[in-house]
C-alpha cells in the first residue's frame, strides 16, 4: 500500500472555523487515514482571530474526530505538503460560484508540484450558504452565530469585543 498517497491536507483561513468546514473534515476523516487541517498564515489580511487561536479552536472543535492533525503553515501549500508527506489537497465545493477559483488553484498547485491532487467534497446542503465572511459579518452586527460555528468557536467569539 502506498500510504503517502492517502494523507490529505485541508488548507484554509478558518477565520473563524464554521460548521461547513467541520462537515468537510468529518467527511474526509471517514475516507482518508490521515487528515491535516492547515491554517494559512496570511500576513495580508487583518484577521479576526490570531492563527494560534484558530489552530487551538479547530483542534478543540474536532475532539470527536481522533487523529485529525491541526497545524499552521506559511508559504506555498505544495511545500508544506512535501514536508508533511501529503499529496491530496481537500477543498470544499459549495456552489458553482466556488468552481472557477478552485479550478484555477487546483491546476496551479499541480503545476507547482505534479504529484498534488485536489479532491473536492460537498457539504450537507444546510451548510452551502456558510462562509467565514458571513459568520464574521453576522457576529460583528450582534447576530447569533451559535448555530453556525462549533461551540468552542462560539465561546471565543462571545469573549471578543465587537
Ligand atoms: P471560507 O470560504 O469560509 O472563508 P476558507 O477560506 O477557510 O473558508 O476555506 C477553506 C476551504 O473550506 C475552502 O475549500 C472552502 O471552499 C471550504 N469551505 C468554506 N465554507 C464551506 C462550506 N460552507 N461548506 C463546504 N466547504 C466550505
Amino acid at each position: 500500500m502506498r500510504d503517502h498517497a492517502l494523507a490529505a491536507v485541508y488548507p484554509g483561513s478558518f477565520d473563524p472555523m464554521h460548521l461547513g468546514h467541520v462537515d468537510i473534515i468529518r467527511r474526509a476523516w471517514e475516507i482518508f487515514p490521515r487528515v491535516i487541517v492547515a491554517v494559512l498564515q496570511n500576513t495580508d489580511k487583518a484577521p479576526l482571530l490570531a492563527v494560534s487561536t484558530r489552530v487551538d479552536l479547530i483542534a478543540r472543535s474536532l475532539a470527536d474526530l481522533p487523529g485529525v492533525e491541526v497545524t499552521s503553515f506559511s508559504g506555498l501549500l505544495v511545500d508544506f505538503m512535501r514536508h508533511s508527506g501529503a499529496r491530496v489537497i481537500l477543498r470544499g465545493m459549495r456552489a458553482v460560484s466556488d468552481f472557477e477559483y478552485e479550478f484555477q488553484i487546483a491546476l496551479m498547485n499541480r503545476r507547482l508540484w505534479s504529484e498534488a491532487e485536489t479532491v473536492f467534497l460537498t457539504p450537507n446542503e444546510e451548510f452551502t450558504y456558510l462562509s467565514s465572511r458571513v459568520v464574521k459579518e453576522i457576529w460583528q452586527l450582534g447576530g447569533d452565530v451559535s448555530g453556525l460555528v462549533p461551540p468552542p468557536v462560539h465561546a471565543a467569539l462571545q469573549a471578543l469585543p465587537r
